[in-house]
């Protein structure tokens, strides 16, 4: 299978976008095929510089790399393939001469309507609450009308001829079955007035010439479908199989918006999700494998994606779940690619852990606790500063530690703890020594290990006092409790 994602460089990579490229992507690679990034850029008015090389890092760090069309050689923009340029703009030619073929049998009219004649007919349609269209003006101007407007070089655009009574089916992969009646589609603008086309008629002949099998597409595009299929027809081509995919949903079931949430895929990077987390949320968001299983990597889904499992409904953009599957993918890497990546966050705040030889078993600790990279530093201090230590931190209503009891328990702990040989200073070793003092005194083991957990850590929440102190060693575990002065 061919596939294509054709994204237009007006900014950002939108989420959705870049789970469409995801499920083109995977459907191209099951069958061993192409993926082909192609840029639509003949709205020249909302291109944005830079936009192209955003979309292409993006999807580069998601790991859809395309095999054939605009790609990023050593963090520049190049291309490669046979059928290309794929970039719009560099294709005008092409599109030109289709749109002539259009014209000369027919299916498409020059339209001399100017902007002002064309708000005032859409007004005017919208008071009589009828659906916004053209009016079919220049479709009736005579041959020798039209010879002397182009002769006198008025500007015009070139509409694509609906037939009004066609009645167009068709079988979207996602969709099922679609009618479309004629009469209710708009005479399409398919060349502008500045001889560039439009994305209608660019991204027909675009699919064509470079053999796209299957066009995976927002579903936004489903209500344009029918002018497709007439340029497809019109122009002689098979059309590919197409699947309009579900849109994205806030919780309250209304399209993904800015105003409730991050939608540029830079903003999930830039609050340090993994990538592995994003795609794997995203190739869930409408589709499901048919069991209970939601850890995907890249691979699996390219083993496992179907498109007959992908679903019609919107999909609601769930960021609990997306944060869930970060976890998932965190505690799925080894501690020592978790202790490479985040040694630089933590190396930024304390210089020394550039160099500790135990960085790998104190990150460790915290690989199972943090859902984000950027959170390391703050989660391993206690490594590296003397931790600052409240008696409020200390009190715990839940683990019943009074005020009344501390000095005692931190004494107990003093001595209990000078006394273990260095032999058992492990977290079995303390567990015994520790589980024995809370028994003989008949204190609970949150008692004496809250104390403890937060006298060595500073912190509300971190790793387990067991672990703490055999990382940290005898000497500043007890060095901390003597400290503590209440
Ligand atoms: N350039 C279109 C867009 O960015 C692509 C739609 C398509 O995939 O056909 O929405």
């Amino acid at each position: 299978m061919r596939t294509r994602f054709a994204p237009s460089p007006t900014g950002f990579l939108h989420v959705g976008g870049l789970r469409t490229a995801l499920y083109a992507y995977l459907i191209a690679k099951q069958s061993k095929g192409e993926f082909i990034l192609r840029i639509e850029d003949t709205d020249q008015e909302r291109s944005v510089l830079g936009a192209t090389e955003d979309i292409l890092r993006t999807l580069h760090w998601a790991g859809i790399a395309p095999d054939e069309g605009v790609m990023l050689d050593q963090g520049k923009v190049s291309s490669k393939g046979a059928k290309g340029p794929y970039i719009q703009s560099q294709r005008l030619e092409v599109y030109q001469q289709y749109a002539k073929k259009l014209l000369d049998k027919g299916s498409a009219y020059r339209c001399f309507c100017s902007s002002e004649r064309l708000g005032q007919m859409r007004e005017d349609q919208q008071k009589r609450k009828e659906a916004p269209m053209y009016d079919r003006l220049c479709c009736s101007l005579s041959e020798e009308e039209v010879k002397k407007k182009v002769e006198a070089d008025e500007p015009h655009v070139l509409r694509l001829k609906i037939p009004r009574s066609e009645k167009i089916t068709f079988n979207d992969d996602i969709r099922g079955d679609l009618t479309f009646m004629g009469h209710t589609v708009d005479d399409q603008v398919l060349m502008k007035s500045d001889g560039f086309p439009t994305y209608h008629l660019a991204h027909v002949v675009d699919d064509h010439l470079m053999d796209i099998d299957i066009v995976i597409r927002g579903e936004e595009w489903l209500s344009s479908l029918p002018k497709h299929l007439l340029l497809f027809q019109e122009l002689g081509f098979k059309p590919p199989r197409y699947a309009h995919v579900p849109l994205l949903l806030n919780a309250d079931k209304t399209k993904l918006s800015k105003r409730q949430g991050d939608v540029a895929t830079e903003e999930y990077i830039n609050k340090g999700y993994l990538p592995e987390a994003l795609v794997n949320f995203l190739a869930l968001l409408g589709w499901n494998p048919g069991n209970k299983d939601e850890i995907f990597s890249m691979e699996e889904l390219i083993d496992k994606f179907d498109i007959g499992r992908i679903q019609k409904s919107g999909a609601i953009f769930d960021t609990e779940k997306l944060d869930w599957l970060q976890g998932q993918w965190i505690r799925k890497i080894s501690s020592q690619e978790f202790a490479e990546r985040i040694n630089p966050i933590v190396t930024e705040i304390y210089k020394e852990a550039e160099s500790d030889p135990d960085f790998e078993s104190k990150a460790v600790l915290i690989q199972d606790r943090l859902t984000f990279f950027n959170e390391a530093a703050e989660m391993m201090s206690f490594f590296y500063e003397e931790p600052k230590v409240t008696k409020e931190l200390l009190i715990n209503d839940k683990q019943k530690v009074s005020e009344e009891m501390l000095p005692n328990v931190l004494d107990a702990l003093i001595t209990t703890l000078e006394s273990v040989d260095d032999k058992d200073w492990n977290e079995d070793g303390l567990k015994e020594v520790l589980f024995a003092l809370a028994k003989d005194k008949g204190w609970k083991n949150g008692q004496i290990l809250w104390p403890l957990r937060a006298t060595l850590t500073g912190l509300p929440y971190s790793p387990g006092a067991f672990e703490v102190a055999t990382v940290l060693g005898k000497e500043i575990t007890l060095k901390r409790i003597r400290a503590i002065s209440i």
